[in-house]
């Protein structure tokens, strides 16, 4: 990886969940180049305008947005949030047909304009498109990774903070598997702190009970379409997710993810793109976890697995 030139990160469709990433990336210093590539030409040159208004307030960097793919050129990484979002009451599943058109379109281009960077899929359904975008690639496994379940993730972190009483950056707890309806709740490897969750009294209340936890987990799975539902997109909590993804790649943090990425052979699960929590560095996805789990949870993780690749069966590909 280059040291002597600024670090870029090029970032595909500048909607609500692009222009939110580059928002998250420049508050945080996370690059020091950030290009935004939109076909909507209008639109990408407003966001471009209004966050170079920003530049003054935080760490230095140069953004710029363009409706030719060209500007991507050299990224170290490329972000992908182009396409299709859900509707309300839409699954992320359906949406695959419409954006694995248009990664079919845009990789080939975008492949050839940066040949060593890594490729980190956001948008949806992000599993099956962490796969196509494999696939079409043709890039080793560890340089094609998808956002997947980390918003999943602080979501549950969020709700187990708040239903405990203490700092979500306190417990530590994954999504596995889909982003999305299959996906799981990995509550045995759950702590607060040192103390695993299932030891953890509340208080006044003691621990938490099958319906605490059922509540929880269905407010996790379903939050996508309540804040859907409420203002049409969700953008913020990906966006900070999405920079902290570019960070530990950037950064090569060796940080622990559950990003999406293709297992093989993991607990007989092979030829799937989905999240376990996983090393990202530099090379992107480094390795999947053997990560700790009961035989509910390794149940449910294969029942993803499927579920992800009936869709992937369904493509044609
Ligand atoms: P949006 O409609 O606001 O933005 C999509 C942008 O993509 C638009 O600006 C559009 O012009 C652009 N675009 C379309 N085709 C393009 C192409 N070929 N090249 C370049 N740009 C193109 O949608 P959004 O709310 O930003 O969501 C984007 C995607 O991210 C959706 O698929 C959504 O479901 C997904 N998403 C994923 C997560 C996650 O956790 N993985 C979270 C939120 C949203």
């Amino acid at each position: 990886m280059p040291q002597d030139r600024p670090r870029k990160v090029a970032i595909v469709g500048a909607g609500s969940v692009g222009a939110t990433i580059a928002y998250a990336c420049m508050a945080r210093g996370v690059a020091q180049h950030l290009a935004l590539y939109d076909v909507n030409r209008t639109k990408v040159d407003a966001e471009v305008l209004d966050l170079n208004h920003g530049l003054q307030f935080v760490p230095m960097a140069t953004i710029e947005g363009s409706d030719d793919v060209g500007i991507c050129a050299d990224a170290e990484v490329i972000v992908v949030t182009a396409g299709a979002k859900q509707k309300p009451g839409q699954s992320r599943i359906d949406l695959a047909t419409a954006n694995v058109a248009i990664c079919r379109r845009m990789l080939p281009e975008l492949t050839r304009l940066a040949p060593g960077a890594v490729l980190l899929m956001v948008t949806n359904p992000v599993d099956v498109m962490t796969y196509v975008a494999l696939k079409l690639t043709g890039w080793p496994r560890q340089r094609v990774l998808g956002s997947g379940t980390v918003l999943d993730s602080s979501r549950f972190r969020y709700l187990i903070a708040r239903r405990c009483n203490v700092a979500v950056q306190n417990v530590h707890a994954y999504i596995a598997g889909e982003h999305g309806d299959s996906e799981i709740p990995l509550w045995s490897s759950a702590r607060i702190a040192n103390v695993a969750l299932h030891e953890w009294a509340v208080p006044a209340h003691g621990k938490l009970t099958v319906r605490d936890r059922t509540d929880i987990f269905v407010n996790v799975r379903d939050a996508a379409q309540q804040v859907i539902a409420g203002k049409g997109a969700t953008n913020y909590a990906i966006g900070l997710a999405t920079a902290k993804i570019l960070e530990a790649i950037l950064k090569d943090e060796n940080r622990i993810l559950p990003v999406s990425s293709l297992l093989t052979d993991y607990r007989g699960i092979s030829d799937v793109c989905l999240s376990v929590p996983s090393i990202v560095n530099r090379l992107g996805v480094e390795l999947a976890l053997d990560f700790p789990m009961n035989e509910a949870e390794e149940a449910g993780l294969r029942n993803s697995a499927e579920r992800i690749r009936e869709v992937i069966g369904s493509l044609g590909l």
